[in-house]
């Protein structure tokens, strides 16, 4: 195994950084450019279908926005992507070779996916310097990492994470000192310090001012390419700012895809989001 191949080297104004980061998974064959598959896949629970037939297809590199009312399966669909929850039926695939579905929890997010829940769930006693330490060890040895030595090449790959998210200042801060938003963007810096090649991300912006939005959309566009980006997202205005390729849930299935503009001239779709507003 040649090591340099998990050197980085990352040039910004400022400086350059070099440090290792977790290793690609070597199973995962992105071949066709297709990063996830999710093909006839049904969930039902106590007889309700949260899930049925969803084919869902992700390019390798993309930002994809998923909208769509509330109980339309979207929590649901991420369950399935993270082994939380097994389909009754279906496919998914993480590249061309790797079956999600024969996977545990653990062996997925170790597999390259990353998700980020709706709350941030930072060590709030801890710095933010230290969540991120934290982070890269995954939670498998806390204390031991704690009291580890970290290696040059370790603090630059968190330096860079800390530029990434923004909160280069904030490195001595206490996490729960931060911001709303900060700790939305320290959570995401968590994840990244796994290098995960596809990241699930569940409405970041609820709750964030318009600045702390907008520097939210800049984040997720410049992860975009190198990582992969699935992203749940309630807020339109949020959405549209992003530019990106829209699908749209409803009932557990896909009602339309393409863009902002294209989705919201379909008749369907309107339909799906006035029967909202009314309830
Ligand atoms: P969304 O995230 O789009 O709002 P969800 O995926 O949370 O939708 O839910 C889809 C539907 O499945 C909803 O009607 C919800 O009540 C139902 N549901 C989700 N999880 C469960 C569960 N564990 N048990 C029973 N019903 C569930
Ligand atoms: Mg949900």
């Amino acid at each position: 195994m040649n090591i340099t191949n998990f050197m980085r080297q990352a040039v910004d104004r400022d400086r350059v950084y070099d440090f290792m980061i977790p290793p690609e998974n070597p199973m995962l064959n992105v071949g066709h450019g297709c990063l996830l598959y999710l093909e006839g896949i049904s969930v039902s629970f106590d007889g309700f279908k949260a899930i049925n037939d969803l084919n869902l297809y992700i390019k390798e590199g993309e930002l994809r926005c998923i909208i769509g009312p509330n109980g339309a399966g979207k929590t649901t669909m991420m369950d399935i992507i993270t082994g939380k929850t097994r389909p009754d039926c279906g496919s998914a695939w993480f590249g061309q070779n790797i079956n999600l579905l024969e996977m545990t929890e653990p062996e997925i997010a170790q597999a390259g996916i990353g998700r980020k829940f709706q709350k941030p769930t930072v060590f709030e006693h801890q710095t933010v310097f230290c969540n991120l330490e934290l982070a890269m060890a995954g939670n498998k040895n806390v204390l031991p990492t704690l009291f580890a030595r970290l290696s040059p090449s370790q603090i630059d790959h968190i330096d860079y994470v800390l530029k990434q998210i923004g909160l280069s200042e904030q490195r001595g801060l206490l996490a729960g000192a931060l911001s709303h938003g900060q700790k939305q963007w320290l959570e995401i810096g968590m994840l990244l310090m796994q290098n995960p090649k596809l990241l699930l991300v569940d409405e970041p912006v609820a709750g964030m001012t318009h600045q702390e939005m907008d520097r939210t959309g800049e984040l997720l566009t410049s992860l975009a390419g190198e990582h992969t980006i699935i992203l749940v997202e309630h807020d339109m205005d949020f959405v549209r700012s992003l530019a990106r390729e829209v699908t749209v849930l409803h009932q557990g299935s896909v009602l339309a895809e393409g863009s902002m503009q294209k989705v919201q001239s379909n008749p369907q779709v309107v339909e799906v989001y006035l029967g909202e507003e009314a309830c």
